[in-house]
């Protein structure tokens, strides 16, 4: 199922135009118009899902695999140093469009780019608690 008006569905399916790294009757592998780095892809199911809860196990389980082949083919011909794979999940998380996608990030030495966060800390009584809560 396609979504009206939803910019992902319309660049997946063809109807937008897009620097297409990559397509599949799964997937169309994009790069990002805003990148982080040289490289940078999304990685865009063709149906329509607005995050990871609407995704179908069936294409979930393959993200990874084209995640994978991508990745693959960056570092032979990008010859990056490493990458991150980034999916933000939910306005709160800083996803800006819903419909899912997964970054792919190439990275490179001193490409002064920071995809962090703050480290936290916490007692092993509050890491058991929260275990406990997830689990139960
Ligand atoms: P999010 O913040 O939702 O995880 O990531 C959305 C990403 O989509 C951003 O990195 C942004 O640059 C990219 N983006 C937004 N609109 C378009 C578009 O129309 N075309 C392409 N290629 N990328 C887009
Ligand atoms: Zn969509």
């Amino acid at each position: 199922m396609k979504k009206e008006d939803c910019i992902f569905c319309k660049i997946a399916n063809g109807e937008v135009s897009s620097k297409t790294l990559y397509e599949d009757e799964d997937f169309r592998v994009i790069l990002d118009l805003g990148p982080a780095t040289k490289g940078h892809a999304l990685i865009l199911p063709k149906e329509h899902a607005a995050d990871l809860f609407e995704l179908s196990e069936e294409t979930a389980s393959k993200v990874l695999v084209t995640a994978k082949r991508v990745a693959a083919r960056m570092a032979e011909k990008l010859h990056c140093d490493g990458m991150n794979l980034v999916q933000n999940n939910g306005e709160v998380a800083g996803q800006t469009v819903s419909h899912f996608h997964l970054h792919i990030i190439p990275r490179y030495q001193d490409d002064g780019q920071q995809i962090n966060w703050v480290p936290g800390k916490c007692t092993q009584e509050e890491l058991e608690a929260v275990r406990r809560e997830i689990v139960g």
